[in-house]
């Protein structure tokens, strides 16, 4: 068995060709630069990409594959230039009840994930753009991903506008019947939420939780990412390790503290303030108003069915990471510097010691990223879509 880092929800921005694939990101997001950031800067072995439902990603993949730039691997997904493995995704939204809910589904292959998005096509009204609503219950999609080989997953499961429990539900159990909830390969914890939090649900305890980017530009892939125990880095393996078979199963989840992530904690409309009072906060306790996005740890809070968490035997140790970008005072060209001295951002975050620190960059900032790694950094809270700040 060998330690792979696995990021499985990336977007993709742009085709080769120039069309939006995910409007309003950056143009740089193409397949090619993905795969180059994610293994070269980042230091990721493992990269899902949520958007392959859309033929005009599906015109690069192919073209790749064509070239000899990716390789078909036996147990699913692809190798690209013998470095990383791309995993063949998509996120889409479903109507439930009461809201809507993004959704994860991966796929072995480009031909499993095309005849997937022929029949999402139906439902879906432009099948080229990301995370599009299909206008059916993930009750009606789980069985079509399950009949294709492929595995499903609820995605940034408390976030407040478009998520199972943030926006459709308290309980799984009220979305899924008992025989497709055994069917859910794994749950995304979100930016804003972690392993404690979700292990405040009992019904979640028998489920994998994964921590992944959900990154909408480069520098954002790998903020949140999985250590995997695979015996090969493949499509079936991962899907192995979230179902815990064979001695294959995830080992870490590296994460944003949640409380930096954009929907931690209620955010007031009104008077454009992220509350720091005890949850759950539905009226703001500053101007009155009932206004509100409601905060991931307010609705967990609220909805939860354990006041503490009980974390099963299986769970994995979840730690926190800060990015670079979130250090004060840490601006483009000592990034630069950092990722020429120690070839990731990992490296940086995680084994770069203070002294090799302190030979690139000034004292201050060196002491920065060791304060955040300690987890000793004093932190306000996101809220509203706004992300949450180290002081
Ligand atoms: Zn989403
Ligand atoms: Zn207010």
């Amino acid at each position: 068995m060998r330690t792979y880092f696995v990021d499985l929800h990336i977007h993709v921005g742009m085709n080769e060709s120039g069309k939006w694939v995910k409007m309003a990101t950056s143009r740089k997001l193409t397949l090619a630069n993905i795969l180059h950031e994610g293994r070269n800067r980042k230091g990721l072995h493992i990269l899902g990409i949520v958007d392959a439902m859309s033929p005009r990603v599906q015109e690069d993949l192919e073209k790749q594959l064509a070239e000899g730039v990716l390789a078909p691997l036996r147990g699913g997904g692809y190798r690209h230039r013998g470095g990383a493995v791309l995993l063949t995704g998509a996120e889409f939204e479903t109507v439930e009840e009461q809201g809507l809910a993004h959704c994860l589904a991966f796929f072995p292959d480009l031909a499993a994930i095309k005849l997937f998005s022929a029949e999402m096509a139906k439902h879906i009204k432009n099948i080229n753009l990301s995370s599009q609503n299909c206008h059916l219950p993930m009750r009606k999609v789980l069985p079509v991903i399950e009949h294709l080989g492929g595995i499903f997953l609820p995605a940034h499961a408390f976030t407040p506008h478009k998520s199972i429990f943030g926006s459709c539900a308290q309980r799984l159990d009220q979305l899924l019947s008992p025989d497709l909830l055994a069917k859910v390969a794994g749950l995304e914890l979100g930016l804003s939420a972690d392993s404690a939090l979700a292990d405040r649900f009992s019904e979640l305890s028998p489920l994998s939780f994964v921590s992944n980017s959900d990154a909408h530009s480069l520098d954002k892939i790998g903020r949140e990412y999985n250590i995997m125990q695979l015996a090969d880095a493949n499509f079936q393996e991962v899907v192995m390790a979230l179902k815990r078979q064979q001695g294959r199963k995830i080992t870490a989840n590296y994460g944003l503290d949640p409380r930096l992530g954009k929907y931690h904690r209620t955010h007031c409309l009104a008077c454009d303030t992220i509350t720091d009072a005890a949850p759950p906060v539905r009226i703001c306790p500053r101007c009155g108003s009932g206004k509100i996005v409601f905060g991931v740890l307010d609705r967990i809070t609220e909805i939860a069915d354990r006041p503490v968490p009980v974390s099963p035997g299986h769970r994995p140790p979840y730690y926190f990471q800060i990015p670079l970008e979130f250090i004060p005072g840490l601006g483009k060209r000592a990034m630069e510097t950092l990722l020429s001295r120690f070839g990731t951002e990992m490296a940086v975050l995680h084994e770069a010691t203070e002294e090799q620190l302190a030979e690139v960059l000034d004292r201050v900032l060196a002491k920065r990223i060791l304060l955040a790694r300690s987890g000793a950094a004093a932190l306000s809270a996101g809220g509203g879509g706004r992300y949450g700040r180290m002081n």
